[in-house]
């Protein structure tokens, strides 16, 4: 008989790592979970729920996803509240409040919640939780972002929300706030086994290398990220030019959109035009689940940059971290739950340290080796989507048994 899926972990996490998820699901099989996001693909957390949800079916839980509807008007001010949510200075009117109001509402008139648990992600759909009086699901609000600095009009708003829900997530303690609900703390993860992920044969690689028209005999720099101001891909560019002095070397900036993204658009053709016609800058625009491109790339680099201005965790880190890829990343968010510098990678503050760390990683391959070999392990133990399932079930078990001081398993 074909092994199930699941069994091919054993493989890559430690065996009681493993024995752990397997008990775990069995106490809760048979419940189900929903799963409510703004946009089935593009981004981090479309990225996870992809790999999350037929994990979790294959375990026994019994899981749907469903991604809210929303006009552009919509994502735009969504996307707002996701920049003032990260820090960032932004206008927030009356009006927009009101639109955010009525495509919740809107939302809600064609769903149902007939879930022992939901959890809703981010504030895209937060308002959702106007349905838990009608429902007997535990609600659960999942927030992927670095709300350490919020704009406090916005968090306010949205505060009275989350205040409605049973438990929160967030992705780490430093993200922790102030709320009459319980707080629970789970890192994403990626997942091992996906086609982004896996390992890759030399063939393949090269055959992505070729279409891209990349050099393999010079060093390649490469960002992934979707278009957007606070991945800093201006800021990639001129670090680039800044190692391009005493390098000869190449840089890649992938990346695709997001539905729930309106910026992006915008962004790209800022980043076209300061790449100008420099023909060793790769501006990728690439499809939606262009998976194996994005492994063959960051397998083929370098040096992996990751130059974001803010980061609610930055899954693209952690894709190369696995990948034994030497990163070099902005020491924002949840990046430096990742990159310990020094250790799994070298975290820096500016393009000028950016472009000196890189320089050096390419200079000194046995260092940039090292790095790449610890933050494999890093990830190994910490980010792997195995912990994460493992920390979602200790979670419902929590939920079901609220206020016990003893949960017998
Ligand atoms: N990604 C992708 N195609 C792109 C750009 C990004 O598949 O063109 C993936 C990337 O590999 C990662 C995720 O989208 O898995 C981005 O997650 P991250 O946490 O880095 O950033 P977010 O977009 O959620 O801010």
């Amino acid at each position: 008989m074909a092994k199930s899926k699941i069994e091919e972990y054993a493989k890559i996490i430690r065996p009681q790592n493993f024995d752990e998820l397997m008990l775990l699901a069995e106490k809760v099989r048979g419940r189900r979970l929903r799963m409510v996001n703004a946009t089935s693909v593009g981004g981090g957390v479309a990225e996870i729920l992809t790999r999350v949800v037929p994990l979790f079916n294959e375990l026994g839980i019994k899981t749907k996803w469903e991604a809210i509807k929303g006009s552009g008007e919509f994502f735009g001010v969504t996307k707002a509240f996701h920049n003032a949510l990260h820090g960032s200075k932004t206008d927030i009117t009356e009006q927009m409040l009101n639109i955010y109001n009525e495509t919740n509402k809107a939302n809600l008139a064609d769903m149902s919640f007939d879930d022992d648990v939901v959890i809703i992600h981010d504030p895209q759909p937060a308002g959702l939780i106007a349905a838990k009086e009608n429902s007997k699901a535990k609600w659960v609000w999942r927030c992927h972002i670095d709300t350490s600095h919020p704009q406090p009009d916005v968090w306010n708003f949205l505060k009275g929300f989350v205040e409605k829900y049973d438990a929160s997530i967030f992705s780490t303690p430093w993200f922790a706030k102030g709320l009459p609900i319980p707080q629970y703390f789970i890192y994403p993860a990626i997942d091992p086994l996906a086609e982004k992920n896996r390992e890759l044969s030399a063939h393949e690689i090269n055959a992505v290398l070729q279409k891209y028209k990349l050099d393999r005999s010079r060093p390649i720099i490469t960002q992934v990220s979707r278009f957007d101001y606070l991945k800093d891909p201006l800021g990639v560019i001129e670090t680039y030019k800044l190692v391009k002095k005493h390098i000869d070397c190449q840089l890649v900036l992938a990346g695709g959109g997001a539905s729930d993204d309106p910026e992006g658009g915008q962004v790209l053709k800022e980043v076209q035009e300061a790449a100008g016609n420099d023909k060793d800058i790769h501006v990728l625009l690439l499809p939606d689940f262009a998976d194996l491109e994005i492994n063959a790339l960051q397998r083929a680099s370098t040096v992996v940059l990751q130059k974001s201005l803010r980061e609610g965790f930055g899954l693209t880190v952690t894709e190369a971290l696995w990948k034994a890829k030497p990163v070099v990343a902005s020491a924002v968010g949840g990046i430096t739950l990742q990159v310990i510098h020094n250790f799994t990678g070298l975290l820096v503050h500016s393009i000028e340290g950016a472009a000196y760390q890189i320089r050096y990683l390419i200079n000194n391959p046995q260092a940039a080796k090292k790095l790449g070999e610890y933050g494999r392990e890093h990830v190994r133990e910490k980010f792997l989507i195995t912990r994460k399932l493992r920390n979602y079930l200790l979670l419902f078990l929590a939920l079901e048994n609220a206020g016990k001081d003893i949960i017998q398993l």
